[in-house]
């Protein structure tokens, strides 16, 4: 496993990235970009498909975009003024080059390439359909199911064949894909992951977050909506089609906790701002006598400057990160990661010593990250240790392309919250409740019926059917019960 951070390997993690350029001239190289500001959204592999007006030309790898992409032997080889690319971190599939997008296959209708972020409920029910109808997939990929699906409809055109296989599948996905005549971006009719579009001259590009249309000099035009399909043809038209039934879009509500860059804007709000009215909302609720408020780097400092501006408590920087430490290279396994933590971050002692303070995290996963920067808090000194998490307990894994551990892991799903306090070695621990982070987002609540965002690995109310793992029953039906 490669990891950036060690305190993200307890995290929730969003699985793929997705950048498209149409009517750029090096496409790819602004691909690659695009894809270098996405590289959060997934470590293990990327790759980018060009096209030049007549050929597809691919080229994926494993590990990041750079040192991979930045190489003018391989950006050479990826001629023309459309591109796609993808960064991915698996979680459907296993980690192997064949599963690495852009995804692409030679149909009747001539090429196409495709890129995926999201994850389809149905993909292993249908997969089977296809198989046994004569389809040979060459990737275990939920992504491919969407190639089979084109390639074997009855429609005559692309773009027919296209709708006909997005109508059949569940779940969740922003897609990018190019054809000999047009580039596509489409968004599921609940709009649960995001995808927004840009433009760069007279060229229009496609992102899964701003912050790559703003490392790219492109401006923002606007998200592309739950259920449309933009399309992009390659002599500069561009139409928007809707063929699904409208239904009251349910976006992630966990971009905005934690996967999205906090430079980035989703629906019109900042990321970093809503992060930090999380913070606000979380000090309203769970006040607690302290003298310290403390980040846990870097993703849950939006919310300890919420925290600490709400609570007057003043905001300092208790943990130092080592900008020195380059990428680990971390195999699995407590001891090594432990060692990791250690490497990468440090108590800052002088500041802790014989306070009280407060932890902010954005959320707990397994509960093991959190446990080691509560032993790291109080081998420096602190005299009391108080978490508080800006998201509400993950109780239910997700199963719409982010990477959750199993139920049984998730340290929410087996311990109430006493449990979990004495399991992390805290004074106390508190979440924002599932109405606050409504709230932060500038909503009046949770409504019970049609909730604003996806917040199943909160709620366990998942938004969609979820087919695959109805019909594997067992453990996973249960989960979809909530029990
Ligand atoms: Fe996002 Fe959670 Fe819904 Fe998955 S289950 S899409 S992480 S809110």
């Amino acid at each position: 496993m490669i990891t950036t951070h060690p305190f993200d390997d307890d995290k929730l993690r969003e699985e793929c990235g997705v950048f498209g350029v149409s009517g750029a001239d090096g496409a790819a190289a602004l691909v690659a970009l695009g894809l270098h500001a996405l590289q959060h959204r997934g470590q293990e592999a990327a790759g980018i498909t060009s096209f030049d007006g007549e050929l597809f030309h691919t080229h994926r790898a494993m590990g990041h975009v750079a040192g991979n992409f930045d190489r003018p032997d391989v950006m050479e080889q990826m001629p023309g003024r459309v591109a796609l690319g993808h960064v991915r971190y698996s979680t459907t599939g296993e980690t192997a080059l064949r599963n690495v997008q852009p995804l692409y296959a030679e149909l009747a209708t001539g090429g196409f390439a495709i890129a995926h972020n999201g994850n389809i409920s149905n993909a292993m029910h249908l997969r089977r359909e296809l198989v046994q109808s004569g389809s040979i997939f060459q990737s275990t990929s939920d992504t491919e199911t969407i190639i089979h699906l084109v390639a074997t409809s009855d429609f005559r055109t692309p773009l027919d064949r296209f709708i006909d296989a997005l109508k059949q599948v569940e779940g969740a996905y922003s897609l990018i894909c190019a054809t000999p005549q047009m580039m596509i971006a489409c968004r599921d009719p609940l709009g649960i992951r995001p995808l927004v579009m840009g433009k760069f001259g007279d060229s229009i590009i496609f992102a899964s977050e701003t912050v790559a249309l703003d490392v790219v000099g492109a401006h923002f035009v606007r998200s592309v909506e739950p259920g449309e399909l933009v399309i992009v043809h390659h002599d500069g038209r561009i139409e928007s089609v809707r063929p699904f039934a409208p239904v009251s879009p349910r976006p992630c509500i966990f971009e905005w906790v934690y996967f999205s860059r906090p430079d980035s804007i989703a629906d019109d709000q900042s990321v970093y701002s809503v992060r930090k009215s999380i913070g606000a909302q979380l000090a309203i609720e769970n006040p607690v006598e302290a003298d310290l408020v403390i980040p846990v780097p870097d993703s849950g400092t939006p919310a300890a400057i919420g925290y600490a501006q709400q609570s007057g408590i003043p905001f300092e920087l208790g943990i130092i990160r080592s900008h020195y430490v380059g990428r680990t290279f971390i195999q699995p396994g407590d001891k090594v990661r432990h060692l990791g933590v250690k490497l990468k971050h440090n108590a800052n002692r002088a500041l802790i010593q014989g306070k009280r303070v407060v932890l902010i995290d954005d959320s707990i996963v397994r509960g093991t990250t959190s446990l080691k920067i509560v032993q790291m808090m109080r081998e420096a000194g602190a005299r009391e240790v108080h978490m508080r998490i800006a998201s509400p307990p993950t109780r239910h894994s997700c199963f719409y392309g982010v990477d959750t551990p199993e139920r049984a892991k998730l340290l929410a799903a087996k311990l109430d919250l006493g449990g979990m306090t004495d399991f992390i070695h805290a004074d106390s621990l508190a979440f924002i409740s599932i109405d606050g982070l409504y709230k932060a987002l500038g909503e009046a609540g949770r409504t019970a019926v049609r909730p604003r965002y996806c917040d199943a690995c909160f709620t366990g109310e998942y938004p969609t059917p979820l087919t695959d793992q109805m019909e594997r029953g067992g453990q996973d039906q249960l989960e979809l019960l909530g029990n």
